[in-house]
């Protein structure tokens, strides 16, 4: 009697039951299978965006790169190199350099190192239709005085709790990337935090200040439009 009631409760609550359950996903995948959800997604056929898994890359250093994205709602996507795939978050508001502001960063699947040269326009109607502007691009460092840097950045991202540092060409310096413990560990959300040093400025909005590509110095009309700069 008693078990048949305990089961019943669990059962009513089964989404949250096993949310609350399940840990992170920590363990190691290839770059291919890292993959499997970025190409379920599109239709290579009708977006421009990369397959990926097209060239073997070895970096001494890992790449980050931001970019600017009209896709329903405008937001930025931070990715950042891994283990052969750019781990990835949409920022709904960009970026700030000031320390006493948080920006929610929800995680979304891995993309290929390809995309980061990818801008111009998905068409509307494929996934995450809309423009794709490269915002910053660079190279980041896990941020500790350990030997490792990698293990470190592998075992900071299992603790969801990432201290980088980016050399951008817009971006420098140390951030914190923390993930939220009350979350569906499917779409884990971030926060993304600009950490206290020379580079923190509570004056400047970044976002408003850099309008145009880092690469092309296109704004999101003309990459629209598929013509150069102005
Ligand atoms: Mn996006």
């Amino acid at each position: 009697m008693l078990k048949k009631q305990t089961t019943k409760i669990s059962l009513q609550n089964p989404q949250r039951f096993t949310k609350q359950q399940k840990p992170h996903k920590t363990t190691k995948r290839s770059p291919r299978q890292a993959l499997t959800t970025y190409r379920k997604k599109r239709d290579f056929a009708k977006t421009a965006e990369p397959i990926g898994g097209t060239e073997v890359v070895i970096h001494n250093e890992l790449a980050f790169v931001i970019q600017k994205h009209a896709a329903g709602h405008l937001h930025f996507d931070l990715r950042l190199e891994r283990d052969g795939v750019m781990k990835s978050w949409a920022v709904p508001k960009g970026l700030s350099l000031d320390p006493a502001i948080k920006r929610l960063a929800m995680q979304v699947e891995d993309h290929p190192i390809e995309y980061n040269t990818f801008e111009g326009t998905i068409p509307a109607g494929e996934y995450g239709g809309g423009t794709v502007m490269l915002w910053d691009q660079g190279t980041y460092h896990y941020d500790s005085d350990r030997p490792d840097d990698l293990e470190s950045l592998r075992q900071g991202y299992a603790k969801g709790d990432l201290k980088l540092v980016f050399a951008g060409k817009r971006l420098q310096g140390s951030w914190a990337l923390v993930r939220m413990r009350r979350c569906d560990p499917e779409r884990p959300q971030w926060l993304l935090i600009k950490r206290r040093d020379e580079f923190a400025d509570s004056q400047t909005d970044i976002v408003e200040k850099y309008q145009t590509s880092v690469t092309t110095g296109r704004t999101m009309e003309e990459i629209a439009a598929d013509q150069p700069p102005a």
